[in-house]
C-alpha cells in the first residue's frame, strides 16, 4: 500500500513537472492546476500545490514571488531574472546574466551574510504596448 501511494505520487509530480516545463510562461498554481488535470482529471488542486512546494524544495523549479502578482513557478531552476508585465502579468525571462558582483561589492560593508538577490523588471509586453498605442490613436 505504501509502495503503492508513493509511486502515485511521483508519477503526479513528474506530470506537474512535466507541465510546467512544457511553456516557459511562469504560471500560477490554478493555471498549472488546469493543465494537469487534462491527464489526470483526479487530481485537487490542493495536491498540485503539495507537489509544487515539494518540487521547489528538491530544487527542481523555481517559486517565484513578484510584486503585485501571485505565486509563479518556473520550470528553470536556474538563477535569472524576470521581466513582468504590469499591463496583462506576463513574465518572460530576462536575458541577461545573474549579477553576482553586486553581491559581492556588498560584502563586507553590511553586518548581514548575503546568501541572495531579487531584482525585477519591469515593462509592457507587446500586446499590452500595441493596445496602447491604439487606445492613444483613437483617443
Ligand atoms: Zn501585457
Ligand atoms: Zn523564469
Amino acid at each position: 500500500m505504501a509502495t503503492d501511494k508513493k509511486t502515485r505520487m511521483t508519477q503526479q509530480r513528474r506530470v506537474i513537472l512535466e507541465e510546467i516545463r512544457r511553456y516557459n510562461n511562469h504560471p500560477a498554481a490554478d493555471e498549472i492546476y488546469e493543465r494537469v488535470r487534462k491527464r489526470l482529471p483526479r487530481i485537487s488542486l490542493g495536491t498540485v500545490y503539495r507537489n509544487l512546494e515539494v518540487l521547489c524544495e528538491l530544487g527542481e523549479i523555481q517559486c517565484l514571488v513578484l510584486s503585485g502578482a501571485m505565486k509563479r513557478y518556473d520550470g528553470v531552476a536556474k538563477k535569472h531574472y524576470h521581466i513582468r508585465c504590469v499591463g496583462c502579468g506576463r513574465v518572460d525571462d530576462a536575458p541577461i546574466a545573474p549579477l553576482n558582483e553586486l553581491e559581492d561589492d556588498l560584502y563586507g560593508t553590511t553586518v548581514f551574510e548575503i546568501i541572495g538577490h531579487n531584482l525585477e523588471f519591469t515593462g509592457l509586453c507587446p500586446e499590452c504596448s500595441r493596445q496602447r498605442a491604439q487606445h492613444k490613436a483613437a483617443g
